[in-house]
């Protein structure tokens, strides 16, 4: 594969859960012509590769190897790479990196909202953790306390305005491909985790202003699949 990858052209989006990550991120990438990255949704692979490289034991947690490096070699193309595990050694702290952060009570809000008396614990750790990796560094920090899904993708726009500039904008073809990678990252990590509950996939249309999604069960898809399309282009 030809490597036409900028610097600029590889975004960087961390926060905890329940920051609005890959909501805004996933429609950052549709609208502007970039690959959406879920750091998430290569774990299994990272922790496989980790194994391989004897820098990590499978089944032993999360693990504390540095998943910056594979994340590079699994992009090869403009792309927005989002994820709790996104850290400013990683990232950097320069024009292509932002954290999103709501407030711990605006965080165990949220979480509480999207799954309601489930032990949110874990979750409320990756806050603190998140905070010491960002105090003292220069990273750019956008607060998401009463924020819109709107209002934050706006947000990350803003900020990353300078580098939008410079982003040739991709063709029809070039842009479907780019949500057909960022839905089949959801279709590895699925089979990865034997789900066979629905998935929202992106509306593979390319129309930069389809905000469209489509649930689908993973299992019926295969990796030779047609294109998903929302039911309202049919
Ligand atoms: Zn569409």
């Amino acid at each position: 594969m030809t490597p036409y990858l900028l610097p600029s052209e590889a975004l960087w989006v961390g926060g905890p859960a329940a920051a609005g990550k890959s909501t805004v991120s996933r429609l950052f990438a549709r609208k502007h012509g970039y690959v959406w990255y879920s750091v998430d949704a290569h774990t299994f692979d990272h922790e496989q590769r980790a194994a391989a490289a004897g820098l990590h034991e499978l089944g032993a947690g999360p693990g504390a190897f540095d998943r910056g490096p594979m994340i590079l070699e699994d992009i090869h193309a403009p792309t927005i790479v989002e994820g709790a595990f996104v850290t400013p050694t990683m990232a950097g702290t320069g024009p292509n990196a932002v954290w999103l952060m709501p407030s711990k009570p605006e965080q165990l809000a949220r979480l509480h909202e999207r799954n309601p008396g489930a032990n949110h614990e874990g979750l409320i750790w990756g806050w603190q953790l998140i905070n010491d990796q960002l105090a003292g560094t220069t990273a750019t920090v956008i607060n998401v306390d009463n924020q819109t899904i709107p209002q934050t993708l706006n947000a990350l726009e803003q900020h990353f305005a300078p580098l939008l500039t410079a982003h040739p904008t991709p063709d029809t073809p070039t842009r479907q491909s780019f949500i057909r990678t960022s839905n089949n990252q959801l279709v590895v990590q699925a089979h990865a985790r034997n789900r066979t509950t629905p998935i929202t996939f992106d509306c593979e249309c390319a129309d930069p202003t389809c905000t469209d999604v489509v649930e689908l069960t993973p299992t019926a898809l295969s990796q030779a699949r047609p294109a998903i399309l929302s039911p309202r282009h049919t």
